[in-house]
Order: C-alpha cells, then sequence, then structure tokens
C-alpha cells in the first residue's frame, strides 16, 4: 500500500466497541430510552428529539448548522435559534389553518429554511415531504399531486419556473411560500415567520403518525410516496450513533440532496438527535471546494455517495495532499454500489477507509452498514444492523418464500418491525401489501451474504434505474416522451456509466410520418429536459420501431438493455414482435 497522505486522524472508542456481543445485547426498546419523549409522557416526536430537547438543556448554545452559501456568506445557527424559528415556522403554519397530518412539501436546496420547514412542519404535526429542485414540472406536479399538498415552501425562481405553471392542475395546494421574496398567490416565508409565535408547544404526538413522506420510483405506475412516521427518529437517532458512530462534540458533514431520503434521515434528523454540529454546504460537488470544507470546517464524520467519491478519485490526489484533513475520524458512503477500489482509495488518499451502507427510501435508515470498530471487507455493504435480522431468500414456484444458502444469489430480505419501517405506500395498500411475503419486507435488491454474515451488492431485482445514487422509474420517463407527438412508444433503460452508475437511455418508435433524425433527437431530449428536469430525462435516444414486447403487451425493457450490453438475451419465449 502506498504511503498514507493523511495522519493524525483523531482516535476515539467506537459507540459500538464490539458487533457481535453489542448486537446480542441490542433492543430497540433500550434504543428508545436514548431519546426524551415528549414532556409529561405526551408521546414522541421526531422535532422535538432533534431541537428542542437541546434547546432547554447544556447544548442550547450549540451550533446546529453552519451554513456555506454558494456566494461565500455563512451562518451558523445554534440550537436555541433552531428551536425559536421552528417554533415560529409552527405557529405560522397553525395559523395559517395547516394542522396535523397535511403534507407540507418542501422544494429547497440545501438552505437555513429546509431546516426549519421540515422541523416546524413536524413540530406542527404536518407531515414534511421534501422534492429534489433538479426536478423539471412534471415531476414535480405529480408529487405534489399525489401527496395532496396543502403547503408547498419554494424559492421565487423555483417557482416561477417550475410550479406556476401547474398550479391550476393543483386544487389542494392552498399556500405556497417562497424564501426571499413573495409573488402574485404566494407568502413571503421571511413574513410569515416574523409573524409567527416565538413559542410552540408541540401537541401530543402517537410515536405512530404519520410524519414523512418520501417519494420514489419503481418500475411501473406512478411515483410510490412511502410513509413514515415519528417514531422512526428512534432508528435515526441509534444508526447515528451506531452505524455513522457520531459522538457528542462530531461535526458531521452529509452531502446528500435535500430532496432524496438520505437528506431528511441524515442530512438533517440523526445529527441533530444527536446533538452534533451540521455542516451545510449550499453549492453543488467542487472537488477543490469540497476538501477545504473537510479542512476548514474540521469535518469529522462524514457522510456521502459512491458518485462524489468517484469524482474526487478522478479529481486526483494532488488537492487532498494539499489540504489538513487530519480531523477526519470516520468517512460513510450510502446510495450504490461503492466499488473496492474506492475504499482502498480511502484509505490511501484519506488516510481512512470509506464505510459502505445500504438502505433505501422504505426503510427510512440504515439497515446493514461497516461499523467503526470492524474490519470493512472492500465491496461488502457490511452486516445487519444491531435490531436487524437481514436474509437472502427466493420465491419458490408456491409463492412461498425460503432462504437461500451463504454463497447464493436471492433478494435481499428484512425481519418487519423496526422503528423507520415504511408504514404504507400513501394511496396504494395492494403495493405495500405486495412487499412483504412470507414474514420478511422484500428490498427488490438482490444481494448475496458470506459466511460470515457480510451483505454483497448484486442488483436491482427490477428495471428501476440508479443515476448518480437516485432512483429514476423507466415509466415516468417513457410517460413523458410519449406526451410528443412524434413518439408513438417508449422504453427507458439504465445504462452502466463508469463515473453515475447509470445513465437514463431511451428507446423510441415513432409515428408515421416523422423522420428519425438527429434534429427529432434533439428535440425529444429538450423536450425531456424541460417537462422532467436534467437529472432524470434521457441522455441518450434510440429510435427503434417496433419495440420488443412480451404478448402481454409489457415493454422488454431487459431485452433492450442485454441487446444495448451485448449480453445473453435471456428467455425471450414471451417476446411477441421481433424488431
Ligand atoms: P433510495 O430508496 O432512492 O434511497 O434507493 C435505494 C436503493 O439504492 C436500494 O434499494 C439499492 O438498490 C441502492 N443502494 C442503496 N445503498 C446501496 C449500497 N450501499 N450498495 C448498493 N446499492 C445501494
Amino acid at each position: 500500500m502506498r504511503e498514507r497522505i493523511r495522519k493524525g486522524h483523531q482516535r476515539v472508542a467506537p459507540n459500538m466497541e464490539d458487533y457481535a456481543s453489542y448486537r446480542r445485547r441490542f433492543s430497540w426498546a433500550e434504543a428508545r430510552t436514548w431519546l426524551d419523549g415528549l414532556p409529561g409522557g405526551a408521546g414522541l416526536n421526531i422535532a422535538h428529539e432533534a431541537v428542542d430537547r437541546h434547546a432547554a438543556g447544556p447544548l442550547r448554545d450549540r451550533v446546529a448548522l453552519r451554513w456555506l452559501g454558494r456566494d461565500g456568506t455563512t451562518e451558523a445557527i445554534t440550537y436555541g435559534s433552531l428551536a425559536e424559528r421552528t417554533n415560529r415556522f409552527a405557529s405560522a403554519l397553525r395559523d395559517l389553518g395547516v394542522g396535523a397530518g397535511d403534507t407540507v412539501f418542501g422544494l429547497l436546496g440545501r438552505v437555513p429554511a429546509l431546516y426549519v420547514t421540515a422541523l416546524g412542519t413536524l413540530k406542527n404535526k404536518s407531515v414534511f415531504s421534501p422534492l429534489f429542485s433538479a426536478f423539471g414540472p412534471e415531476p414535480i406536479r405529480a408529487r405534489l399531486s399525489i401527496g395532496k399538498a396543502r403547503v408547498l415552501v419554494t424559492t421565487p425562481s423555483l417557482y416561477r419556473r417550475k410550479v406556476a405553471p401547474l398550479r391550476g392542475e393543483l386544487p389542494s395546494l392552498e399556500h405556497v411560500i417562497l424564501v426571499g421574496g413573495a409573488l402574485d398567490g404566494t407568502l413571503s416565508f421571511e413574513e410569515l415567520l416574523a409573524g409567527g409565535s416565538p413559542t410552540f408547544t408541540i401537541p401530543p404526538t402517537d410515536p405512530h403518525e404519520m410524519a414523512l413522506l418520501h417519494f420514489t420510483s419503481g418500475t411501473t405506475g406512478k411515483p410510490k410516496g412511502a410513509i413514515h412516521v415519528h417514531e422512526a427518529v428512534v432508528a435515526h437517532h441509534a444508526t447515528g450513533r451506531i452505524a455513522l458512530d457520531l459522538h457528542d462534540d462530531d461535526v458531521f458533514w452529509c452531502t446528500a440532496d435535500p430532496g432524496w431520503v438520505t437528506g431528511t434521515s441524515y442530512g438533517i434528523i440523526a445529527p441533530a438527535t444527536c446533538g452534533v454540529t451540521s455542516i451545510v454546504d449550499e453549492a453543488e460537488y467542487d472537488a477543490d471546494r469540497w476538501y477545504r470544507i473537510l479542512e476548514e470546517q474540521k469535518i469529522t464524520v462524514w457522510y456521502t455517495a459512491p458518485t462524489a467519491v468517484r469524482m474526487l478519485m478522478k479529481a486526483g490526489p494532488e488537492l487532498p495532499r494539499a489540504h489538513d484533513l487530519s480531523a477526519l475520524r470516520f468517512v460513510a458512503s450510502v446510495g450504490e454500489p461503492l466499488n473496492p477500489e474506492a475504499v482502498i482509495w480511502g484509505d490511501e488518499v484519506l488516510g481512512l477507509p470509506i464505510h459502505d451502507n445500504w438502505w433505501q427510501t422504505e426503510t427510512g435508515g440504515i439497515l446493514v452498514s461497516n461499523y467503526a470498530c470492524m474490519e470493512i471487507k472492500p465491496g461488502s455493504m457490511g452486516r445487519p444492523l444491531p435490531g436487524i435480522d437481514a436474509g437472502i431468500v427466493r420465491r419458490l414456484p408456491d409463492g412461498s418464500i425460503e432462504e437461500v444458502k451463504a454463497g447464493e444469489q436471492g433478494e435481499l430480505a428484512i425481519r418487519p418491525g423496526w422503528p423507520s419501517m415504511f408504514r404504507g405506500y400513501l394511496g396504494e395498500d395492494e403495493r405495500y401489501r405486495k412487499t412483504f411475503a412470507g414474514g420478511w419486507y422484500l428490498t427488490g435488491d438482490l444481494a448475496r451474504v458470506d459466511d460470515e454474515g457480510f451483505f454483497f451488492f448484486v442488483g436491482r431485482a427490477d428495471d428501476v434505474i440508479k443515476s448518480a445514487g437516485h432512483l429514476i422509474g423507466p415509466f415516468e420517463v417513457e410517460s413523458a416522451l410519449l406526451e410528443h407527438q412524434a413518439v408513438a412508444e417508449a422504453a427507458v433503460i439504465g445504462k452502466p456509466d463508469p463515473m453515475i452508475g447509470e445513465v437514463v437511455k431511451a428507446f423510441v418508435s415513432l409515428h408515421d410520418g416523422w423522420a428519425p433524425d438527429e434534429a427529432l433527437r434533439t428535440a425529444l431530449i429538450g423536450h425531456a429536459r424541460k417537462r422532467l428536469g436534467a437529472a432524470v430525462a434521457p441522455k441518450e435516444i434510440d429510435f427503434l420501431t417496433p419495440l420488443p414486447r412480451t404478448r402481454s403487451g409489457k415493454i422488454m425493457r431487459r431485452l433492450l438493455k442485454a441487446r444495448e450490453l451485448g449480453l445473453p438475451e435471456g428467455d425471450t419465449s414471451t417476446l411477441e414482435t421481433a424488431p
């Protein structure tokens, strides 16, 4: 191994000192006692655990968030100040007549208002739902509509470009609150905060009341709104302590987009419940800036994603060499497979290995992880969190489920019952029920486990696309392409990409009279970008008439993908049309 560039990383005893014994004695009931609960036994509310209990105690003046603006502005917000601002927002919602169970969407970048919105909403027992600001108008409209949004908090520019044109199609959306100046038909975030009471008592909250709505994509149908409840905070906090090894005096940086579940569970909730200081960087990825932040902010625990790690690897070892990263103590990654080379790169260039962990929107928090107390097996997602039973299963022809032997591939499955388990897909009971079988929650991921209990990711069991860490439903992209008058049929696949995991590629067949030429290709990509946003729209389009379908009419995306990659076509017995 090459000489380590960074030396002198702090050493602290991990919160979990030994996996096997900790796993034996851990219980979720005990993890619940690490939190306070609402005063007077009035239940459990995420915002109380994340903010109010610190504001009422010795952490009142600790910086909860240090915000680094794109333009160089910075702002430090203490737990005390966060408590007051979230009180004001909760009071303002109440004054608007927005109450328990009403959905408040955030379409915001990494700005302090995001934290105030999310936590103030939870104080008011309304439901917080984040959206990617890179989405185009159509994915935003679909999610606001499925989530029956009553309130949307966003910026004037995002509102003008992405919401105003479709507002007429969103009858439930009563209040649009703009951060940084109101427009016609909207309210000002700053004025609402100024007018809201600085005190607010969180009403009694049943731990099973809905708190968060996170959208995720399936292969077919509309985006799914995964329902999470206030009890999820038990898992957010416990995983913050056990999987991310957060200690009281840590400076934590989660680089996730606020529109993704990671941006809420680990960008907002987990670090705050642990009372640490979070660094919030408004700007997008930039290698030089990121190393500067690690150094200047003295980040101790860093939670990032494989796409970002690969980009840093590409930027070369000179940059990290020019920075003092010795404050860094623990690095973790989530969202896509972390290549073994990336783990080794971390070790050599950062002087620390990168700890991969696995979870998904439905699990609400980390369930499989490499821990501070363990040697990492490069290429493995790690071992199940204490309190979690994970298995690799296969469905038998009679519909029953059996566990497969160590080393064999199957579907990653979890025994239900952990606190941050999703409690439904909004309005889609049948779709929810289908994810459980034989006493397991079926994750939709293919994986294997070795005889030491380390899990290895193999791939998705469905056609969902993972691009730069984010799930994209092929159906949503196909639907947008079909809106174009030239397109008769569309099929969308993920094409492997060394940097971002997969890029979105579309195959389209055209209506008679349209020429499959470059001009049309450019027009279709432009149309998709306008509707869906650049992050979701296809980067490549091929013309193909007709598209391969099964006899039952389903487009065979798998076949298109196999052909694209030059792989065996597999079983094509149900193929109806052979182009
Ligand atoms: P999302 O619900 O958008 O967070 O995406 C969850 C999906 O991301 C999982 O079902 C996996 O397919 C993938 N994923 C998450 N973490 C990992 C990981 N550590 N390794 C491989 N794939 C992962």
